[in-house]
């Protein structure tokens, strides 16, 4: 497998670029048996570098994720890597797959050396030098090293998460699915888990799904909101935050105001900002004379794309296999 791996940048500089990667998503969808329609014609086309899946529980990401991962079936669309039907071929991705799932179970007591041994020859590094060298790697870079002889299922939050990174990335993957990865950890951790997926975006394509605005604030170039199932925005970070240039007002509250909707604007979000409540709400003008004029943020963005994508893709035709930048918001994002 891992000979596999290595064809295309084995090519003697044949290809354009034997590192480039290309995932296509094309009009995706999946209902499950209970009727629940956890993907809704999904399209999206990712090269290499991170791009951040961003949407609440229940949204569709781990759906999303394990039908790339090759372990579950999708009902209609295509899923393509490199070309490749992964629904049709699994095959063709496995050995260029890297996944860390939500929740990953380790036997106990076994060490993190003698774990990855196991999954690295189940992942086809069947020689046993270039097997150690590749864990010697991961683990130096996963900052694990030190840690080698110890259980697994005795590490920390972050290092069992770093831990799951090393696994993924044995057999050198050109796709890296990392669901909800930060999820429990703490800043420190979170912020130390960040640093590890940067460095290796450049020659993969990486796929972090997160509820978390600011796993994807400082990480991701380009980010998709999903919520119910539909792609509500694909873009920038900044492009989703100049929605709101201009239209997003505050209105400091008593504690415990409600977060009504009026017509002519929209209530996004409440912040508690020194224990008082803090509208955020967005209106083409002032909404009224208790608002200030704010600066918007993600957070604020990622709120307008689930509802406005929501309103906005009423009578609107599920988008075309191509990608479609801020497809379904309310406001005019340019190029
Ligand atoms: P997310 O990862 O964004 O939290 P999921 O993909 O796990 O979202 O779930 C999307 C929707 O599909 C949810 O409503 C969830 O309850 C439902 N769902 C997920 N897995 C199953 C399953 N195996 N059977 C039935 N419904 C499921």
């Amino acid at each position: 497998m891992h000979t596999h791996m290595d064809s295309r940048s084995l090519s003697n500089g044949q290809a354009t670029d034997p590192s480039s990667n290309q995932l296509t998503i094309a009009e995706v969808s999946k209902t499950y048996r209970n009727g629940v329609k956890a993907l809704d014609a999904i399209s999206l086309s990712l090269g290499n570098g991170m791009f951040g899946l961003l949407g609440p529980n229940g949204a569709g990401k781990s759906t999303l994720m394990r039908s790339l991962a090759t372990l579950q079936s999708v009902d209609s669309g295509q899923l393509l890597f490199n070309g490749k039907d992964i629904q049709r071929e699994p095959e063709s991705l496995r050995p260029h797959l890297g996944y860390l799932p939500q929740d990953f179970g380790v036997y106990p007591g076994v060490s993190a050396l003698q774990l990855l041994d196991y999954l690295a020859l189940l992942k086809g590094v069947t020689d046993k030098g270039s097997r150690r060298r590749q864990i010697e790697q991961l683990l130096q870079r996963t900052h694990l090293y030190a840690h080698r002889h110890e259980a697994v299922s005795e590490f920390s939050g972050g290092m069992r998460q770093r831990f799951g990174i090393a696994q993924a990335l044995l057999g050198a993957p050109r796709l890296l699915i990392v669901d909800e990865p930060t999820a429990g950890l703490d800043p420190l951790e979170r912020n130390s888990f960040h640093q590890l997926l940067c460095g290796l975006a450049e020659r993969m394509v990486v796929l972090l799904s997160t509820h978390i605005v600011e796993d994807v604030r400082n990480l991701c170039p380009r980010l998709g909101v999903l919520s119910q199932g539909r792609l509500r925005y694909v873009g920038t970070p900044q492009a989703l935050i100049d929605c709101l240039q201009g239209k997003l007002w505050t209105r400091s509250d008593q504690a415990g105001s409600e977060a009504a909707a009026t017509a002519g604007h929209r209530v996004l979000s409440v912040r508690i900002i020194g224990g008082r409540c803090q509208q955020r709400v967005y209106a083409e003008s002032r909404p009224g004379p208790n608002f200030e004029a704010a600066e918007p943020d993600l957070e604020d963005g990622y709120f307008h794309a689930l509802g406005a994508g929501v309103e906005a893709s009423v009578g609107t035709e599920a988008p075309p296999p191509s990608e479609r930048p801020a497809l379904a918001l309310a406001c005019s994002v340019g190029g």
